[in-house]
C-alpha cells in the first residue's frame, strides 16, 4: 500500500453533505447485505495476475481496491463491483454521492459548457472542425453542455446517457438532441465522425466490448476523443493527493501509455495525446504497432513521490500561504 492513509477505515477525505452521507450509507448497507456484489479480475491490459495493492478505499471512504500490475504497470480496480451492481449504483447513488445534489442544475450544465469549449479547441487543433457539418456523438453526455458547443459551431449532435434526469434537463431547457440509451442499443445505422468520451471511459468495465461497438458506429475517417483523469497528472489536478483522485466509480486509472496500449490492442492508433489525459484515436490503417514499455516502476515511483511531496504541497495554496504570511508579520511587528 502507498501509505497507511489508504487503509480501509471507512473515513471520507471530504466533508460530505447530508445527501452524500445518505448515499454513502446506502451503498455500504448494500455491500454488507451483498446486494452489491464484487468480482475479481486480472490486469485488463496484459492479463497478468501479478499485482501490488496501492489502496483499499476511495476518497469517500468506500471499499475500493486499487492495484498496479507488476507486468505492465496498469492501475486497475479489483475486486470491483459487478456490472449489475454498478448499474444499480448509477441509478441510485452515483450523482447524489458525486455531485451532492439530487437534480441537475444550471451550474452543472455551465461547467459542461466550459469543458466543451476546451474540448472543441483541443480537437480543432488536431482535426479540422471549422466550416464542416460533422456528426458528433457523445457517450455519457449528462445534461449535454459539452455538445452544445459543437451545436453552436454548426455540427449535428447526438448525446446518449442512462441518467434520465440530467438528459431531460438538456433536452427541455437547452433543446439538445439527447437520447436515453447506451452505445450498444443505439440505431444500428447511426455513424459518427467524432465520438466523445469525456470522463466516461474510466467507468467502463468491458473496454474491449465498448471499443468493438465504437467501430460499428464510427465513419471511415472518424476519430474518438477520450478524456480521463491521468494517473501521472495527479500532482496538477488533485492537489497532489492520490486519495482525492480515487473514486469508486472509476475502475481504471490510465496513463497515456496504458490507454494507448489498450486502444492499439483493439485496432486504434493514437493521433495525439498528453498525460492530462486528452487523446485522439483513429482506426488503425496499416501502421506498424508500437511496442509499449512496462510502466510498473515509473508509475509506482511517481505515486510514491507525490505521496511524500503532498505534505509540502499545502503551502502552494494561497489561503494558507497568506495565513502564514500574516502570522509572520504579526510576530515581527508586534
Ligand atoms: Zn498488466
Amino acid at each position: 500500500m502507498l501509505s497507511s492513509r489508504f487503509k480501509n477505515d471507512g473515513k471520507s477525505i471530504y466533508k460530505l453533505n447530508e445527501i452524500q452521507l445518505q448515499a454513502k450509507a446506502d451503498i455500504e448497507l448494500k455491500i454488507e447485505k451483498e446486494q452489491y456484489k464484487f468480482e475479481e479480475i486480472n490486469c485488463s491490459s496484459c492479463g497478468s495476475k501479478s499485482y501490488e495493492l496501492l489502496a483499499e478505499k476511495d476518497r469517500y471512504g468506500l471499499k475500493y481496491y486499487t492495484r498496479i500490475c507488476k507486468d505492465c504497470g496498469f492501475v486497475y480496480v479489483s475486486p470491483r463491483m459487478t456490472e449489475e451492481s454498478y448499474a444499480e449504483f448509477y441509478n441510485n447513488e452515483y450523482r447524489k454521492l458525486y455531485v451532492g445534489e439530487n437534480i441537475a442544475s444550471e451550474k452543472f450544465y455551465e461547467d459542461q459548457v466550459f469543458r466543451g469549449k476546451r474540448i472543441f479547441q483541443f480537437i480543432n487543433s488536431h482535426y479540422e472542425l471549422n466550416n464542416k457539418k460533422l456528426d458528433i456523438l457523445e457517450v455519457g453526455c449528462g445534461a449535454g453542455g459539452i455538445l452544445s458547443v459543437f451545436k453552436e459551431n454548426g455540427h449535428n449532435i447526438t448525446g446518449i446517457d442512462l441518467g434520465e434526469e440530467y438528459l431531460n434537463y438538456g433536452k427541455e431547457k437547452h433543446k439538445l438532441n439527447l437520447i436515453k440509451t447506451s452505445l450498444k442499443d443505439i440505431d444500428e445505422n447511426y455513424k459518427a465522425d467524432i465520438i466523445i468520451y469525456s470522463h466516461v471511459f474510466e467507468h467502463i468495465l468491458n473496454l474491449e466490448k465498448e471499443l468493438n461497438t465504437i467501430k460499428e458506429h464510427l465513419k471511415e475517417n472518424g476519430i474518438i476523443y477520450i478524456e480521463v483523469p491521468g494517473i501521472k497528472y495527479v500532482h496538477k489536478t488533485y492537489e497532489m493527493n492520490f486519495l482525492k483522485y480515487l473514486q469508486n466509480a472509476h475502475v481504471y486509472h490510465f496513463s497515456l501509455n496504458s490507454l494507448s496500449r489498450i486502444l492499439q490492442k483493439n485496432n486504434f492508433n493514437l493521433v495525439y495525446g498528453d498525460e492530462q489525459i486528452r487523446t485522439i484515436f483513429k482506426l488503425k490503417i496499416d501502421i506498424e504497432d508500437k511496442v509499449f514499455k512496462n510502466e510498473y516502476s515509473t508509475v509506482l515511483e511517481y505515486l510514491t513521490k507525490i505521496e511524500k511531496m503532498r505534505v509540502f504541497n499545502i503551502f502552494r495554496f494561497k489561503k494558507i500561504r497568506w495565513k502564514i504570511k500574516k502570522l509572520f508579520l504579526k510576530l515581527i511587528f508586534k
